[in-house]
């Protein structure tokens, strides 16, 4: 019989378990503290050994092991490759910023959606990940370093939309006063452009960022590099990101990863301007990471900035991403299980 899992549970849910077990009702407090912070069933020091073996028997806390953790030597990125039950690996990465330390974060082992310029489309899809595994990874980063998250951004390997109702769940534990406590609107989550999903979250009353990785204002060259929409076309996508801003008064984020001959002609920077005409939005602009085969290639810099600056002269908000982790494959796209021999 699989084991429960502490941190899937809300504070409700860990009480009734707590209860389950013949528990007093300030245990569930303190093994929330101790699941807080990181800490396995062994360190519970507050809880009689004969307890935390019992807990060990009947439950996990659901922390992943760090397998692997690589530093940026040009700023303070870190990547952690992270083992979760079952033997499934998933990556994600801590960054520094000036307003503090955010954290990107993957929601399933693998992906379904084959972009094609995206290196988590090469790593099979082994699962979802649970909302206690996506807590459970900033749990993890912040007592490693001994440091507080403040951001989250869902944008490791997977498509959150594909894990719709796990991604809630954990947007509304993390948030919870009485869990890690960060601000809905202190994270992002990101989506290849899973139509029913964006619809679904309209509704939720959750104050997340919601960014839409666009890539292409075209239709039959969207679709080219990135199959979802062949099924969710660019009308229905941006019908849906329209409903979403007027349902929740919320800016949308556009990522458009600059291709150089793909994506960065003036034809496509007008066609994008038209796209988001009057919507509340920003573009993001990054360049894109060369993954394995290195097909796509970023343009320079001259390019980027005039794709910028037509942008901007049609009256759309923008920005060029900057980059961290560059020495370590931190950044975007480039988050995949790496094998550990
Ligand atoms: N599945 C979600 C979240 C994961 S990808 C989504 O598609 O949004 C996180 C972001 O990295 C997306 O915007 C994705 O399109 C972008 N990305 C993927 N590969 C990239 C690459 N090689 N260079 C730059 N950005 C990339």
């Amino acid at each position: 019989m699989d084991k429960i899992r502490l941190l899937d549970l809300d504070s409700t849910e860990l009480k009734s378990f707590c209860d389950s077990m013949g528990l007093p009702k300030y245990r569930a407090g303190q093994i929330k503290d101790w699941l807080l912070k990181g800490r396995s069933f062994g360190e519970m020091t507050n809880l009689p050994a004969e307890l935390r073996d019992r807990l060990s028997a009947n439950a996990v806390t659901g922390i992943p092991a760090v397998a692997d953790v690589l530093r940026s030597s040009v700023d303070e990125t870190v990547k952690f490759l992270f083992e979760l039950e079952g033997g499934v690996l998933v990556e994600s990465v801590l960054m520094k910023y000036a307003y503090g330390y955010s954290v990107c974060i993957s929601s399933q082992a693998g992906c379904k959606m084959g972009c094609r310029f995206c290196a988590s489309a090469g790593v099979a899809f082994s699962r979802d990940l649970t909302g206690g595994e996506l807590l459970g990874q900033i749990i993890a980063i912040e007592r490693h370093e001994n440091i507080k998250v403040s951001h989250v951004v869902i944008m490791g390997i997977g498509e959150p939309m594909d894990n719709y109702d796990n991604v809630v769940r954990f947007l509304k534990n993390v948030s919870s006063a009485d869990g890690l406590n960060i601000s809905l609107r202190k994270i992002s989550l990101s989506t290849c452009g899973v139509v029913p999903g964006i619809l679904r979250l309209k509704d939720e009353g959750l104050p997340v960022t919601l960014s839409v990785s666009l890539h292409n204002p075209f239709d039959d060259e969207r679709g080219e590099i990135m199959p979802v929409n062949k099924i969710h076309g660019l009308d229905e996508l941006f019908a849906a990101c329209r409903e979403y801003v007027n349902a929740t008064g919320r800016r949308i984020t556009f990522e458009y990863a600059v291709i150089e001959g793909q994506n960065d002609s003036k034809r496509h920077a007008l066609k994008l301007a038209e796209r988001v005409r009057g919507m509340l939005c920003h573009v993001n602009l990054i360049p894109v990471n060369k993954i394995d085969g290195g097909k796509y290639r970023r343009p320079s810099r001259e390019t980027i900035e005039s794709f910028q600056k037509t942008l901007e002269s049609k009256g759309v908000a923008v920005t060029v991403r900057r980059e961290l982790g560059r020495d370590i494959n931190a950044a975007c796209g480039q988050l995949r299980k790496r094998v550990i021999s």
